[in-house]
């Protein structure tokens, strides 16, 4: 099984003391579902939690992912990709509606959807499950 996670480490004012706050945050797929995390703490005070959702990270910690290890680009590997599984796939990997679905699937057809390291890799093991190939491409300049 392939483990896939990237992390990142955000520091910023504790709001207890004024300390350093340290807050490594990170995304990671676990038994197939795509998952975020938050493991905070201070530097000089007790002040420390933990936090792990399922689904799509909040916005912080993914745009934090992408300043600091840059996106990734999936596409299909071929054009003539049939466009059922594709929607099937997306639909429940990244839990879409139809409409919302084709807007990827054409995307994903032509130049591709981008995202984080962790996004698109869970992204092309739904659309593997489905029979449907894609390929990492560099992402746009
Ligand atoms: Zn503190």
């Amino acid at each position: 099984m392939i483990i896939v996670t990237q992390g990142v480490k955000l520091t910023s004012t504790c709001p207890v003391c004024g300390g350093v706050l340290i807050r490594d945050v990170g995304q990671f797929i676990a038994r197939g579902q795509l998952r975020w995390g938050i493991e905070g703490r201070c530097r000089t005070c007790p002040n420390a939690w933990c936090e792990t959702g399922v689904g799509a990270a909040p916005e912080e910690i993914s745009q934090a992912l992408l300043a600091e290890h840059g996106p990734a680009r999936l596409r299909l590997a071929t054009k003539e990709a049939p466009l059922v599984p594709v929607l099937r796939a997306l639909r429940e990997t990244c839990h879409l509606s139809l409409g919302e679905a084709r807007l990827m699937a054409a995307d994903l057809g032509g130049g591709g959807l981008t995202g984080t390291s962790v996004e698109m890799a869970h992204l092309a093991e739904g659309l593997r499950k489905r029979s449907v190939a894609t390929e990492r491409v560099p992402p746009p300049a």
